[in-house]
């Protein structure tokens, strides 16, 4: 039953406004329930921040949005939002017999001349790219919900069932997926590995023109700004109770829209970001490194978010982002920000030359920790619970640690708490406006 009016309606807190409790909130604010979001920070968007630093933006760690994400892209609008995507493929970096060779890896299925002249640039051998063009049939075959069933093991071992060289997987899928799910040994569930590969084939990855935040600002603006309350910390969550500044507060509901730091979001990550006078990338790609599992290189790959949005940067400028993922980084030793920066420096003054590196200032170090949580294999990631147990709670940590997870784990538990408000079992089809 949808209420007549949110003042009349029933009082929901939601504790946490990053995506999946804004989402949650969204649709319980179109079906009529007054709701209130908490949130501990200042702004919205948990691990979607972005920061304004001497006129560059600068997200919380390097992050896209995937137009390919089924409940994501049925509610945020790109065009809206002034996405600009990076163009499909990657440039890999390969630094051995003191040579430094840059190789385009395209996707033959959406540039078929471009994938025919890449096939012989000698990164991967021509069975190799054969055994990536069937592995990329296989993904995109059948029912989304497909992917998650059958075997689960590493991502790793399915590579290597499903034939890979060690050269394919060490120098390609290694330093594009080790950035993605923020490991660097593939042992992330395999079903995840084919979820993103899919939704990688499938559609985009883009930047919002005013940064990633731009997609819960937007969300925010919807619910009303009126309705979040930032910058409290809540001390207590119970079913029907907030405690916070040493007062309880009632609601007909509460959830719970984050993950305790001890529920394994185990996973983190460094990120330099420099200002550089030009971009060293020249072309919408992500740049990899093939090297990554055989010498003491520690960065993953580099992005120049200003080459896709020039916002990134003021003008003249451009934003460089180098990634590094905690485990390798914790494996090496290198623990602080200073060594980070040399070693980033480093790997950087490799590829692209000392002295133009010399000429980039670092605009800051960011170290991530709780980035995402654990999803090896063996875990659920699909099915997200009906929230039988006190409070409801969503969050990425529910499912997996993808925008796409945590929009989803959001409209679950909204699910939820209609079914439970109205004492029946809600289906809830979400909001149909984009933001
Ligand atoms: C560096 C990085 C890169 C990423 N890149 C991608 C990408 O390219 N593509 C992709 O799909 N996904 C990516 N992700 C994952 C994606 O960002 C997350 O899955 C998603 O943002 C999780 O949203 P959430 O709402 O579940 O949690 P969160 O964003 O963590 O929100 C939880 C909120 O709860 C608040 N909170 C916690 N405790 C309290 C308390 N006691 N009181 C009040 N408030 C509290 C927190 O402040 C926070 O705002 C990336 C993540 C990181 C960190």
């Amino acid at each position: 039953m949808k209420m007549n009016s949110q003042i009349d309606g029933p009082k929901v807190a939601i504790v946490g406004a990053g995506i999946a409790g804004l989402y949650c909130a969204t649709i319980l604010k179109s079906e009529g329930i007054n709701v209130t979001i908490y949130d501990k920070e200042k702004e919205v968007g948990g691990r979607m921040r972005t920061s304004e630093i001497d006129g560059f933006l600068v997200d919380h760690g390097f992050h896209v949005m995937q137009t390919a994400y089924d409940e994501a892209s049925s509610f945020i609008d790109f065009d809206a939002l002034g996405c600009k995507s990076f163009k499909p493929g990657a440039k890999v970096i390969d630094v051995s017999d003191n040579k430094i060779r840059t190789r385009l890896m395209v996707d033959p299925w959406r540039s078929p001349i471009r994938g025919l002249l890449s096939s012989f640039n000698g990164l991967l051998s021509f069975r190799d790219q054969l055994r990536i063009a069937s592995l990329r049939r296989r993904v995109m075959r059948g029912p989304l919900d497909g992917l998650f069933d059958g075997n689960d093991g590493t991502t790793h071992d399915y590579l290597r069932v499903r034939k890979l060289s060690d050269d394919a997987i060490n120098r390609f899928f290694l330093p594009l997926f080790s950035g993605i799910f923020l490991e660097s040994e593939l042992r992330t569930s395999e079903r995840l590995f084919r979820f993103i590969f899919r939704m990688m084939a499938k559609g985009k990855m883009v930047l919002p023109k005013n940064g990633i935040r731009a997609a819960p600002l937007a969300m925010a603006e919807k619910i009303g700004l009126d309705n979040i309350r930032l910058g409290v910390e809540i001390d207590r969550i119970e079913n029907q109770a907030l405690r916070f500044r040493g007062e309880a507060h009632r609601f007909d509901l509460v959830i719970k829209a984050f993950a305790e730091p001890s529920e394994g979001n185990g996973r983190d990550v460094w990120t330099v970001n420099f200002d550089a006078p030009a971009s060293p990338i020249r072309s919408k790609h992500i740049m990899l490194n093939s090297n990554l599992h055989e010498n003491d290189s520690i960065v993953c790959h580099v992005a120049v978010p200003s080459d896709i949005q020039p916002s990134y940067a003021p003008v003249g400028r451009s934003l460089v982002t180098a990634t590094v993922v905690g485990d390798r980084a914790t494996k090496m030793g290198y623990d602080s920000d200073e060594v980070i920066e040399k070693e980033v420096r480093k790997d950087l003054g490799t590829w692209f030359g000392d002295g133009t590196v010399s000429t980039w200032q670092t605009l800051c170090i960011q170290h991530i920790s709780n980035a995402l949580p654990e999803t090896n294999s063996g875990q659920r990631l699909t099915n997200v619970p009906r929230n039988g147990i006190d409070p409801i709670v969503c969050g990425d940590h529910m499912l997996h640690g993808s925008v796409e997870g945590a929009f989803l784990s959001g409209k679950a538990a909204a699910s939820s708490a209609l079914a439970r408000l109205n004492g029946n079992d809600t289906v809830v089809k979400g909001p149909q406006k984009k933001v």
